[in-house]
């Protein structure tokens, strides 16, 4: 049995009790559907993109009272003149939709910016107004709500009954479970994870985080009103009070209870909550002597205990002992391989990358001083220099991660100034960095595959239905190929976590060269290997070099350096002290200096062979 067959299993259980359940619980498990679907967003959005939301209950709303004002405004019934009245909640469900995707894509755009703390505290604002909003618009019936929201109709069949009702919430609740994990499964899902793990990694392989992040705000937005649609048309009547702060925190308890990773985590949590309410509704009152909302501090307690002993929630913790009895899916074997597109790799000798006079200033301190360089097609170029001579701020400044206070870059003969990482990707520059930046939970393969985001096309949609397999399998082609290429082959399928940290840089390699790079910058690449590691990367640098690709590469093993570069330049404090060949810089008396004379450094061993 594979886990594929588990979640089969499962819903055909739940089809063939259903008929059968009393009344009640399929209330509850219709109240579990509309829960796990806006859970089910609140992962999308917290526990894979990284933002939290408080405020999604504004959503569902929005959502229900969209249509209520549809279905039941006089106003409405006016302008449209005959309208067939069944008609009337699929017309709620599509205004409902338009209004929540301006409102999220405008708040999207506004808050999205805000980082750490401000972004929670913005949603609890706008939570916070909204259930204000509700209640104080007289045309959607103040505190006391909408009465009077019809039954949906099909084709003819009332959906007034909740067991009829229910079969809609759950199909509807199980689709958009297939959706997003096909969409996490996807070109577009590795992009959106890649938001958590910071800006800076996802911009330079080519995704505009921006435009991702407020995407996914939108979805999770949607999918908060489509579950509003379907509770008013259940409930037939609404106020503001499910749609307060409270719920809107309880959402995102029933997503980080549940596993705020993991789109089940949302339906387990959603289960959890629902379910534990009802009995602590009942219970605690009596037990206490006393009305109240007392469920919620038990929530509270709740939230402690499993943050403490399962932090990333339950679901995982349930995999992981049901994944005992379960047979892992085995990768269907790619048929024939779409071709990736590949721009030709300029002439060897060209100028690829230029630096003319960049200079970094962090206040008063210089990092970098009017620094010039160069880098061509089919040649390694080495920067080297003592702790905080400036190498990283001009790494920084060549790849678009931040700007030069002075100075010009260019590359591909294009003027760079003010561009962001991404057009610096779209032109070729691939990139690793220092700290390493990977998906640690991820697979090496998935990893990789983010570096050849750009080359693929297919959008959201399609990677919700399916339509992206071909693209995805070159991608994941092209992937395997690089891995293979770097030598982490037999690492493939593991988390990239779980590799020692020199082979993690490897796998950066192997991500940059997924984007197929006219440029490649290496910011330390063998810091961390062993000898035969290293002697492995210099070999591939030097086919690399071969090909026609351009490399920079940041270095401290001098013996590494010495003997792959074609051209070394020396920084010291910002400024360049000597270049030329590795021959000549060791020769140079300022470059001795500055080694010798460094304290944060021990003198390279081969500059102070070559001098003595
Ligand atoms: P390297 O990579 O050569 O070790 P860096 O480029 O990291 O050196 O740092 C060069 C100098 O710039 C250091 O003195 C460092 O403290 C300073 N610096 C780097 N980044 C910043 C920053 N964001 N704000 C202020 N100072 C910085
Ligand atoms: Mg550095």
């Amino acid at each position: 049995m594979t886990r594929r067959h588990l979640t089969l299993a499962f819903i055909v259980a739940l089809a063939a009790v259903w008929g059968f359940l009393p009344d009640f619980s399929v209330t509850v498990l219709s109240y579990i559907g509309l829960y796990a679907l806006v859970a089910a967003g609140l992962v999308m959005l917290t526990g894979v993109g990284g933002m939290t939301s408080f405020g999604q209950a504004a959503f569902v709303g929005t959502g229900a009272y969209a249509t209520a004002w549809i279905c039941t405004s006089p106003l409405v019934a006016g302008a449209l003149g005959g309208i067939s009245p069944a008609l009337l909640p699929w017309l709620g469900l599509l205004f409902g939709i338009v209004v929540t995707f301006i409102i999220a894509w405008g708040l999207g755009a506004i808050t999205l910016r805000l980082s750490g703390h401000y972004l929670p505290l913005c949603t609890i604002a706008w939570g916070l107004s909204f259930y204000f909003l509700f209640g104080n618009l007289e045309f959607l019936g103040g505190h006391t709500g909408v009465a009077g929201v019809p039954a949906i109709v099909v084709g003819g069949l009332s959906l007034a009954s909740p067991r009829s009702l229910g079969v809609v919430i759950w199909g509807v609740l199980l689709l958009a479970l297939w959706a997003l994990h096909n969409l996490l499964d996807s070109r577009e899902g590795r992009a959106i994870r890649a938001l958590k793990t910071g800006r800076v990694m996802a911009e330079s392989m080519g995704v505009d985080t921006g435009r991702y992040r407020i995407k996914v705000f939108v979805l999770a937005a949607l999918m908060a009103a489509l579950s509003g649609w379907l509770y008013a048309h259940m409930q037939r009547f609404i106020n503001p009070t499910p749609f307060n702060l409270n719920i809107g925190i309880e959402y995102l308890f029933m997503a980080v209870v549940g596993g705020a990773g993991h789109l089940w985590g949302a339906v387990l949590g959603a289960a959890l909550i629902t379910l534990l309410k009802e009995q602590l509704q009942d219970v605690l009152p009596s037990l206490l002597g006393s009305s109240g909302n007392f469920e919620v501090i038990v929530f509270g307690l709740l939230m402690l205990v499993v943050l403490q002993r399962f932090a990333d929630g339950l679901w995982p913790t349930l995999a992981r002992l049901g994944g005992r009895f379960l047979k892992p899916v085995a990768p269907r074997p790619p048929g024939r391989v779409l071709a990736l597109p590949e721009a030709a790799l300029p002439a060897r000798g060209r100028t690829v990358l230029e630096a003319k006079a960049v200079t970094k200033r962090f206040g008063g301190l210089v990092a970098n001083d009017a620094v010039s360089l160069d880098v061509k097609a089919g040649e390694i170029h080495a920067l080297i220099g003592p702790n905080g001579a400036g190498k990283s701020t001009f790494f920084n400044m060549i790849s678009g991660v931040d700007d030069p206070t002075e100075g010009e870059v260019r590359l591909m003969d294009k003027a760079m100034t003010g561009k962001p990482s991404r057009e610096f990707a779209a032109l070729g520059l691939g990139r690793t960095f220092q700290h390493v930046r990977l998906l640690g939970q991820r697979r090496v393969i998935e990893n990789v595959a983010l570096g050849a985001h750009r080359r693929g096309r297919r959008g959201w949609i399609a990677s919700m239905l399916r339509l992206d397999r071909a693209e995805e399998a070159a991608l994941l082609a092209e992937a395997r190929r690089q891995i293979e290429r770097c030598g982490l082959a037999e690492f493939a399928e593991v988390p990239a976590g779980s590799l020692a940290l020199g082979q993690q840089r490897v796998v950066e390699i192997a991500r940059a060269l997924a984007g197929h790079p006219a440029v490649l910058l290496l910011d330390e690449p063998a810091a961390g290997l062993r000898h035969l590691e290293k002697r492995a990367l210099a070999m591939l640098l030097d086919q690399l070099r071969a090909e026609g690709l351009g490399i920079l590469v940041v270095e401290h093993d001098m013996e590494f350096v010495m003997n792959l570069a074609d051209r070394i330049t020396v920084l010291e404090f910002g400024a360049v002290i000597a270049r030329g060949t590795p021959a000549e810089v060791q020769a140079d008396p300022k470059v001795l200096d500055a080694y010798l004379g460094g304290v944060d450094e021990p003198a390279p061993k081969a500059v102070v062979e070559q001098a003595a």
